[in-house]
C-alpha cells in the first residue's frame, strides 16, 4: 500500500514549489492533478509518471469530488507514492478535506505539502503587507463563489483594519462590487486584482470598491484584496518596480494600473 501525498504547487511561479514538493515530483508513480497547475510545474513530473488531468474544464467537470477520492484510493493500491497536485496550497479552497477524509476512512497513509497560497503570491507581485501595522490587524480569505458549499460570506468578520483577499470573486466585478458595498465597504477603500499572479502572464490592477464594477476584467486565475492595506502610497511604490523574474525566464513585466 502506497502513500498519497496532497502536495501544494504555489501560485503559478514553479521556483515558488517547496523542495519537497520538487522530490516528491520526480519520483511519483502517478499525479492527479487541477487545471490550476501550470505546464512549467507539471514538466517537472518525472517521465516514469502516468499524468492524470482531474480538472475542470469550461465549467464541465472532468470528474466528480467523489470519482477523484475513489481515484486516489484504488492509486495507492497500485503506487509506492501517489501525489494530488493542487495549485497554491492543498488546504486554501482545494477540498482537500473530503480528500483526506475518504483516505483516512479506506486507510490509506496520507500527508500534506503545503504550497504558497495565491493570496500570498498576489501580495508579494503587488507588494502589499497584508498585515501593515499602520493598517491592518487580521486577514480574511473568503470567497462570493456558489459553488463553495457552507454558509455565505460573514461580514460581520470584516472590520476597517480587515484586510481580506477574495477566491474566485468570477468574471462580474459589478456583482462583486455590490456585494462588498452591501456588506458595508466604503467606496473608497482600496481594491486589487492580481490576474495570475507570479505566472509569465501577471497583471495588477489598482482600483477601489467604486470603480470596480467598471474596471475591465483581467483573466482567469484572479483574486480581489480589498483593504487599506492597499494604500495609494504602496501602489506608487509598486509602480515603481518592474517584476521579471530573477533568472529572466520570461520578460519583465511591469505592473498595469
Ligand atoms: N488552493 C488554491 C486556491 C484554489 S481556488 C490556493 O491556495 O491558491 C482557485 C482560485 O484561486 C482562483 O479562482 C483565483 O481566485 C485564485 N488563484 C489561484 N492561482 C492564482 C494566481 N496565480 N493568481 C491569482 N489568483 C489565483
Amino acid at each position: 500500500m502506497g502513500k498519497v501525498y496532497l502536495v501544494g504547487a504555489g501560485p503559478g511561479d514553479p521556483e515558488l514549489l517547496t523542495v519537497k514538493a520538487v522530490k516528491l515530483l520526480a519520483r511519483a508513480g502517478i499525479v492527479f492533478h487541477d487545471s490550476l497547475v501550470s505546464r512549467e510545474i507539471l514538466g517537472l513530473i518525472t517521465r516514469d509518471a502516468e499524468v492524470i488531468d482531474v480538472g475542470k474544464r469550461s465549467g464541465q467537470k472532468l470528474l466528480t469530488q467523489d470519482e477523484i477520492n475513489s481515484l486516489l484510493v484504488s492509486a495507492a493500491a497500485n503506487h509506492d507514492v501517489v501525489i494530488r497536485l493542487k495549485g497554491g496550497d492543498p488546504l486554501i479552497f482545494g477540498r482537500a478535506g473530503e480528500e483526506i477524509e475518504a483516505l483516512h476512512n479506506a486507510g490509506v497513509e496520507f500527508e500534506v505539502v503545503p504550497g504558497i497560497t495565491a493570496a500570498l503570491g498576489a501580495a508579494a507581485a503587488a507588494g502589499i503587507s497584508l498585515t501593515d501595522r499602520r493598517a491592518a490587524s487580521q486577514i480574511v480569505f473568503s470567497t462570493f463563489s456558489r459553488r463553495t458549499e457552507g454558509a455565505p460570506m460573514d461580514f460581520s468578520a470584516i472590520t476597517s483594519t480587515t484586510t481580506l483577499v477574495l477566491y474566485m470573486p468570477g468574471p462580474d466585478y459589478a456583482e462583486v462590487a455590490h456585494r462588498l458595498r452591501e456588506g458595508g465597504l466604503s467606496d473608497d477603500l482600496p481594491c486589487v486584482i492580481v490576474s495570475n499572479a507570479t505566472g509569465a502572464e501577471q497583471q495588477i490592477r489598482w482600483t477601489n470598491v467604486a470603480k470596480l464594477a467598471r474596471e475591465e476584467k483581467l483573466p482567469a486565475p484572479a483574486l480581489m484584496i480589498v483593504g487599506r492595506v492597499a494604500s495609494r502610497k504602496v501602489q506608487e511604490i509598486s509602480e515603481s518596480f518592474w517584476r521579471g523574474d530573477p533568472d529572466d525566464r520570461h520578460a519583465p513585466r511591469p505592473a498595469v494600473s
